[in-house]
């Protein structure tokens, strides 16, 4: 008999591990894979975005905000570096607040967290694909593969079904509703957008990539996110796309036509480049308007600008004589409007919003109101972050929260 068995060596449940064995409890994980983390180890590029300086109540969602605030209470940043300085991880921290390991390597944050869990005794099984948990009397039985193990107390550290292609399963959304947990509907976040490419031009800005700012208009208001931008194949891509993804496809789900209106040179002002572009047009030239745009913009961009404005074949000299074509260009790349439809689905999304209802979770333990003894950790809770190092941090906390309380 186990004190606990916790389902899932991922990000939270290495923590609640590490704390629950720290605490002298006799730990069990249940991993379906044949390693700790391979999820983790694709965070951050490879690099895990580990936490963040500023993990503040707005940067995360959930249909219960009351839960993150008197979760990520008493658990900041502060609390977090040092969980990780006590396992022998130094951080650092980089622009926009983010946090990574000093090493800058998945892979060390990893395998510290395993060395930890095995220094304290914690039983790690490998390739134990658990498919059923019951409680009878007073304590739970877990059925992996063909076997049986039974246990004082469980935890649901399962994540939720963000990347398959990386473990992501809704293995724990199944567990909670045997125990008859509400679940709260999910949809990918943080994932690239498609486009129906109604305008052919556009299919031929594949491949480009700026640095740009994406807005999006939700009602009278305009959500924006800046950053890399990269035009593909199926739609639009990019940290600043991945950041507006989340806004974009709950407007989506609205059934509505959504356009997003791209800057693509945010760095300077419309009158700014108005007046640059202004300065080399020459009277009387016959270089076309094609040729002379390339000096201030990626040429794979310039038809998509000038076809809807029906300026191509035009030559500098002709437009030099009306200023109101000059407007019309300088405006076409401060606002290009673009329609996406869909995004690229689970597989291509670092997170899935939604998932156990957190109004059925007690905020300071972790453990379910509806079955006593079970707790649940990271993802599988009705709370995504934004990126930037937000969704491991819940993760952390409430793995360190449960494995105190267990
Ligand atoms: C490509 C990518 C990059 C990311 N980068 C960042 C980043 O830089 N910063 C950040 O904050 N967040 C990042 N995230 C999000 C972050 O990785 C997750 O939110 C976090 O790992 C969730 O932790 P978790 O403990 O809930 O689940 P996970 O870390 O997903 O772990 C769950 C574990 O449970 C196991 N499991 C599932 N079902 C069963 C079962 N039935 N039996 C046994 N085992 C099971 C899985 O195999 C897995 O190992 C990224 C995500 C992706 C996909």
């Amino acid at each position: 008999m186990y004190d606990v068995v916790i389902v899932g060596a991922g990000a939270s449940g290495l923590v609640t591990a590490i704390v629950s064995a720290r605490r002298g409890k006799k730990v069990l994980i249940l991993e379906k894979n044949n390693k700790v983390g391979k999820k983790l180890l694709a965070t951050g590029n490879g690099k895990c975005n580990i936490t963040n300086q500023r993990p503040t109540i707005e940067r995360f969602h959930s249909e219960n905000p009351k839960f993150i605030r008197e979760v990520l209470e008493d658990y900041g940043y502060q609390e977090i570096k040092q969980f990780f300085k006590s396992i022998g991880l130094e951080l650092i921290e980089a622009k926009e607040g983010k946090v990574f390991p000093m090493s800058l390597q998945a892979s060390c944050v990893v395998e510290l967290l395993q060395w930890e869990c095995e220094q304290l005794g914690v039983k790690i099984i490998f390739d134990a694909t658990v498919k059923k948990i019951t409680y009878k009397k007073c304590s739970f039985v877990v059925i992996y593969n063909e076997r049986r193990v039974e246990s004082k107390k469980v935890v649901i550290a399962t994540g939720h079904c963000s990347a398959p292609q990386l473990g992501g399963v809704i293995d724990g959304i199944g567990f909670a509703r045997a125990f008859k947990h509400t679940i709260v509907k999910s949809f990918p976040t943080l994932v690239q957008l498609t486009s129906p490419y109604k305008e052919s031009y556009l299919k031929r800005m594949a491949g480009v990539k700026v640095e740009g700012r994406v807005t999006l208009k939700v009602g009278d208001n305009y959500i924006q996110k800046q950053g890399d931008i990269l035009f593909t194949n199926y739609g639009i891509s990019g940290l600043a796309i991945l950041d507006i993804s989340r806004a974009v496809i709950v407007e989506l789900s609205k059934k509505k036509t959504i356009m997003l209106t791209i800057d693509l040179m945010p760095k300077m002002s419309y009158e700014q480049l108005l007046a640059l572009m202004r300065k080399s047009l020459l009277k009387k030239s016959s270089k076309p308007l094609e040729i002379w745009m390339q000096g201030f913009i990626n040429k794979k961009l310039i038809d998509p600008i000038l076809e809807p404005l029906k300026l191509k074949n035009k030559t500098i000299g002709s437009i030099s004589s009306n200023l109101h074509h000059l407007e019309l260009i300088v405006k076409k790349i401060k606002s290009f409007s673009f329609e996406v439809n869909g995004h690229k689905g689970y597989k291509g999304a670092e997170v899935a919003t939604g998932g156990v209802d957190t109004r059925e979770i007690e905020t300071q333990t972790m453990e379910s109101k509806k079955q006593k003894n079970l707790y649940f950790t990271g993802e599988v809770l009705d709370v995504d972050g934004d990126r930037g190092g937000f969704n491991l941090h819940f993760a952390w906390v409430t793995g360190i929260r449960a494995g105190e309380a267990i």
